[in-house]
């Protein structure tokens, strides 16, 4: 027999957390077009209506982005008041039809696989707020793993530094997710020739990014040489292996991330 779907609707977010706490096995969603193809949850309650959850809140270092507001509201605000590696992401989901629908909390919170936006988040250190009824707290998003139980995810915060080389490969599918999608980001700034930061971040049914390998780089004298970047390639590919191990990440996946850090590199000649 075929189960009932309940959709329940708050107005405020004392009604989801009122919700939450009353009624048992509520799932939490945004725009719901993860589901599109699979089963949607039994109880689900949409939080893509709470103005408290569409706030955009632009300071000096950091833009927070309310977890209810559309793919699409983000992407309006243009790539100026954006970190250029987040917006190019945004711009590569789906089509603007779903992104009209889509919430930025809903593409990171999706359960076991790192969307699109994931690996420039993480290569950004990004934050994301976590929300119950009377406490709220931020956490570096290298740190988030799952939901914790009787919260929301409420905003995430973007750091707004300028970086000198920015790349972002959204991989796979055009128009949808499976297990050949991933993101990958990669981020670099330098100060008298050489490298001060950078950051190599992917993600799909796995998420990668490992400080100590980037470290490697880190002083390193601009242009960088052949040699520095075959030697570092052997270390990025020992990392990832390790990190990966036991992952049953396709080969294809491999090779791209090869690939990918390679042509990075290239930009920092
Ligand atoms: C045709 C098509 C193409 C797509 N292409 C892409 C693509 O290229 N890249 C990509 O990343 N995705 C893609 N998607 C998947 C999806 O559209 C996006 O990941 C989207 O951002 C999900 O947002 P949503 O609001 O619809 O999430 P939902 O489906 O509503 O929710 C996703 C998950 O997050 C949880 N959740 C949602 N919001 C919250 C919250 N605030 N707090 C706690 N938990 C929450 C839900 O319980 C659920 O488990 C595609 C989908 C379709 C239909």
């Amino acid at each position: 027999m075929p189960s009932t779907k309940t959709f329940f609707y708050a107005k405020n977010l004392n009604d989801v957390f009122y919700q939450l706490k009353n009624i048992s096995e509520l799932n939490i969603v945004g725009g719901c077009t993860s589901f599109v193809g699979k089963n949607l949850p039994d109880k689900a309650l949409s939080i893509r209506d709470i103005a408290d959850l569409k706030v955009i809140d632009k300071r000096e270092r950091y833009i927070d982005l309310g977890a209810a507001l559309s793919l699409s509201e983000i992407e309006d605000l243009g790539e100026a008041n954006l970190p250029k590696i987040f917006y190019e992401a945004i711009t590569t989901i789906a089509n603007r039809n779903v992104r009209n629908i889509a919430t930025v909390g809903g593409n990171i919170c999706t359960k076991d696989f790192y969307n699109t936006l994931y690996a420039p988040l993480l290569a950004l250190d990004a934050r994301v707020e976590f929300m119950e009824e009377d406490d709220s707290h931020l956490q570096a998003i290298m740190r988030f793993d799952s939901i914790p139980h009787g919260m929301i995810l409420s905003k995430v915060r973007l750091p707004l530094e300028e970086w000198e080389i920015s790349v972002f490969r959204r991989l796979g599918p055009p128009n949808s997710i499976n297990e050949l999608s991933a993101g990958f980001a990669f981020l670099a700034n330098s100060q008298k020739n050489q490298i001060s930061d950078l950051r190599i971040a992917y993600a799909g049914s796995f998420k990668f990014r490992d400080i100590d390998l980037e470290n490697k780089l880190i002083g390193a004298h601009l242009p960088l040489s052949n040699t520095a970047i075959s030697n570092f390639m052997l270390e990025a590919e020992d990392f990832f292996n390790r990190a990966i191990k036991d992952k049953g990440v396709n080969d294809i996946l491999k090779r791209q991330f090869w690939n990918l850090v390679k042509y990075s590199l290239e930009q920092l000649t």
